[in-house]
């Protein structure tokens, strides 16, 4: 980054490591501003007016899972807020089938953590143990693709998971820990948007991977499309309407569950502790605690000095970056040398190897919703 023109935002901690930042005449950054209203349009509305709606989805939630042995699914990481849903879908009297994804990066910890949870609560868990050399083989690809966001098998992973589970169990309605007040502030150029966006990650394996993907679940835009219409799936957000403090939160976890912090947003897995606080700094040039940061000061949950402190300390321990730099490699199989030169080698946007946006893919995607989509709608018309 040029110093001369570095710039960081007056109200938040957003700065021009974001290259899509712009600044008003305050120096108040786009970030702030788009935060402001998405947060009129959700977190900022009268609390009770928030609580009816989660009553009324609590509601439709065992209306539609009458009769089943399970009303509801909730992907549980371990995390602060995917242990929150857990502790709430209790106290609202909902009847959930916990999952867990392992895909071979878990802490000791979040194993812990989830144990606890799964105990306490009473609930059933369902750990998806994912092939490790597949997976492996996937997220190495990505690493060898120079691309930022080597996050994107473990998300298509779960999405396309969650959704396999949720027809085999029979289960209407999905929980999840989408939270506004902590997440909402994330710059464009720091993740890829495209999370569920098959043709990308088929080409970046086809490209750099070895060996064949035959586990590896799935959900391109065309199964997207059939499960819109034939399974629809009713999704409910708890936190964005619950009256949500990060700190009592944890604090309600350690006090009601016995769960213990991780230091750190995600750090519940050892890769993404290590994507986040090594790779993405290191490689990308980008500290993604600024966009988790810059939501909590934009929702009143910390103060722009509080941030400030956070951000000079070091992303993680620098002993355990050592440690986890090490097992990185290790599991990995490759040599130092071999990582330095994934490290090295200069970044490549997503979009180069091709999306399912692009031209012939999405043609491909259309005709096919124009000729099945009608035929699906009467299926769907049936089915109720
Ligand atoms: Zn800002």
């Amino acid at each position: 980054m040029d110093n001369k023109n570095y710039r960081m935002c007056t109200r938040c901690v957003m700065d021009t490591t974001a290259p899509e930042i712009v600044f008003d005449e305050k120096g108040v950054c786009n970030f702030c501003k788009e935060y402001d209203v998405l947060a009129v349009k959700t977190v900022l509305r009268p609390l009770d007016v928030r609580l009816k709606e989660l009553d009324e989805a609590v509601l439709k939630i065992k209306e539609l899972g009458k009769g089943q042995k399970y009303d509801c699914l909730i992907g549980l990481s371990g995390g602060v807020d995917s242990s929150y849903i857990c502790l709430w879908a209790k106290k609202v009297g909902l009847r959930p089938l916990i999952v867990h994804f392992d895909n071979g990066w878990n802490s000791e910890l979040a194993v812990k953590n989830i144990e606890n949870i799964i105990q306490k609560l009473g609930f059933d868990l369902h750990t998806h143990v994912i092939s490790w050399e597949e997976f492996k083989d996937l997220q190495l690809a990505y690493l060898k693709a120079s691309v930022i966001d080597i996050e994107v098998p473990t998300d298509q992973l779960i999405f396309a998971s969650l959704f396999k589970i949720a027809k085999k169990y029979k289960i209407k309605s999905v929980v999840n820990g989408l939270n506004i007040v902590t997440e909402a502030i994330l710059p464009r150029s720091w993740v890829y948007m495209d999370k569920l966006d098959i043709v990308n990650l088929t080409n970046i394996h086809k490209k750099f991977g070895t060996i064949p993907l035959k586990n590896f679940p799935k959900l391109g835009l065309t199964k997207q499309y059939i499960n819109r219409i034939l399974y629809k799936m009713n999704s409910v957000a708890p936190l964005n309407l619950l009256d949500y403090n990060k700190n009592e939160v944890k604090e309600t976890l350690i006090n009601e569950l016995g769960w213990r912090d991780y230091g750190g947003k995600h750090y519940e897995s050892v890769f993404t502790r290590f994507y986040q606080g090594y790779i993405l700094l290191k490689k990308f040039g980008v500290d993604k605690r600024k966009a988790h940061l810059s939501t909590m000061i934009a929702s009143g949950q910390i103060t722009r000095e509080e941030a400030l402190q956070e951000l000079a300390r070091p992303t993680y321990d620098e002993k355990l970056q050592k440690e986890d730099l090490e097992y990185v490699i290790k599991k990995f199989g490759l040599t130092q040398s071999e990582f330095d030169e994934l490290m090295n080698k200069p970044t490549v946007p997503h979009e180069f190897y091709g999306t399912q946006w692009d031209k012939h893919e999405f043609r491909k995607h259309y005709i096919f919703k124009r000729l099945v989509g009608p035929l699906l709608n009467v299926v769907a018309a049936i089915k109720k």
